[in-house]
């Protein structure tokens, strides 16, 4: 099939460049020239295993292309896949205007039938919108769609090639079939259903596992008030096949381009119908409190943090992106800055990132790991990436001035510390403070 994917970021490009591994001709289209020339000379614009390697193929194929012109690329195409950005308005609610820019442009470069799907997570009842815009500026029949994205960063190719369902919501049988044709190599759980209900499907998803999140964070919060390990609380939860394993992990909550938006927006969308979501409201709460544990702790440790130096190892919102969209670093490195505190920080991948997007004056960016932890009154492990579990404690406790480590992610063992004289306070593990 001939494909056109509007919108080269995280979910555009991934999906434009897999749908060129399964051997369809594909154009990937952005409005950032700077982002379409980067691909056009074989660079990526952001960090996502396996998917530089892919880029490379298929344009030796001659599969895969990049451009910024719009109207050239949806014209010679069957399919036409919207993935641009939908970021939170102050309101919380979702922003549609590069939806509708996009609809807007489709509808004016139509030129024969095509079917038009929206990828981009989206409110109830924007697929409707987008038919009514594109409607507007052409007479040539078309279909839309609903087929939303679950991908996760970090294991976006991965997740893709092998994705756990396909949601295709449309009211055309005849799209729905082309659809689950292009989708049925990757799995055999393709649900085909309505518009509404696929546009539903996405929020529900992420709110459900946002939920997850901020409960076994709450749980973690008792466990550090009863004595009781969470780890060990998840891993005897997860063995209830109602329960599932997957999602129990404590930390300083969730962060990253998706569910602290799509919380917020399920939160409006549920507002405007008169429904109070008192759930979701709270797993937002409890979310944003959670990543100022960190602090607390360090206040009950040093007490006053001005002219305390603290360490900080990770920016991205999770390991193995560049991401540091709504990344709990970001409030905490800040509200150290606030309270007076020298701050040192080393992530892998996402310091650039970190520097063009947070505004957090006075920030130190390190070369290494070491560099940030060293001669710190203490080291805040706030994004675990695998480089920093293979550091030996005992380095870290040389490093550090005070033997203060604060592991946001729970990444060392009991038998770790053993060896050490660290004082290491975890998430909702209070036997091994
Ligand atoms: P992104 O910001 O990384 O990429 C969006 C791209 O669209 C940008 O490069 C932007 O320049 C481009 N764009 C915007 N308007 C355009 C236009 N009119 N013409 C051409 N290009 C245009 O966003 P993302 O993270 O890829 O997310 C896209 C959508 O997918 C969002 O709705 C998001 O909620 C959803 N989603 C994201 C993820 C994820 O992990 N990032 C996962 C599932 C779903």
């Amino acid at each position: 099939m001939k494909i056109t994917v509007i919108g080269a970021g995280y979910v555009g490009l991934v999906s434009g460049v897999c749908f060129s591994e399964l051997g369809h001709e594909v154009i990937c289209v952005d409005h950032i020239e700077a982002k379409v020339d980067m691909l056009n000379r074989g660079e990526v614009p952001i960090y996502e295993p396996g998917l530089q390697a892919l880029i490379k193929a298929n344009r030796e194929r001659g599969r895969l292309r990049f451009s910024t012109d719009l109207r050239a690329s949806v014209q010679p195409s069957d399919i036409i896949i919207i993935a641009v950005g939908t970021p939170s308005l102050p309101s919380g609610q979702a922003n549609l205007s590069f939806i509708e820019q996009a609809a807007q442009e489709i509808g004016q470069a139509m030129n024969g039938y095509k079917i038009i799907v929206t990828k981009s997570t989206v409110p109830v009842g924007t697929n409707e919108r987008i038919r009514d815009i594109v409607a507007k500026c052409t007479n040539v029949p078309f279909d839309i769609a609903s087929v939303p994205e679950f991908l996760r960063e970090g294991t976006a190719v991965q997740d893709t090639m092998n994705p756990d369902r396909i949601v295709i919501g449309t009211d055309s049988p005849s799209a729905g079939q082309q659809l689950t044709t292009l989708h049925q190599s990757l799995t055999s759980n393709i649900i085909v259903t309505d518009i509404r209900s696929a546009e539903m499907i996405k929020y529900a998803s992420n709110a459900f596992l946002a939920t997850k999140i901020s409960f076994i964070n709450e749980i973690a919060n008792i466990c550090e008030k009863v004595g009781a390990d969470v780890t060990k609380v998840a891993y005897g939860m997860g063995f209830d096949q109602r329960i599932g394993a997957s999602f129990l992990k404590a930390g300083i909550g969730y962060g990253g381009s998706c569910f602290p938006k799509d919380t917020q927006a399920l939160i409006q969308i549920a507002g405007q119908m008169d429904y109070d979501f008192k759930l979701l409201k709270s797993v937002v709460e409890v979310n944003r409190q959670q990543r100022y544990n960190v602090i607390r702790k360090l206040v009950s440790l040093l007490g006053q943090l001005t002219g305390k130096t603290i360490g900080i190892w990770g920016l991205a919102f999770k390991p193995e992106t560049d991401d540091v969209r709504d990344s709990p670093a970001y409030e905490i490195i800040a509200a150290l800055s606030d309270m007076g505190a020298v701050v040192k920080a080393y992530d892998p991948i996402a310091a650039d990132n970190f520097r063009h997007h947070c505004d957090v004056s006075g920030l130190i960016y390190c070369e290494n790991a070491r560099e940030a932890a060293w001669q710190s009154d203490a080291l805040c492990i706030l994004t675990e990436w695998e480089e920093f579990r293979q550091i030996p404690l005992s380095d870290i406790e040389s490093w550090l001035k005070s033997p203060y480590l604060i592991d946001g992610r729970n990444i060392y063992e009991e038998e770790q510390l053993a060896e050490t004289q660290l004082v290491y306070y975890s998430v909702g593990r209070p036997g091994m403070n």
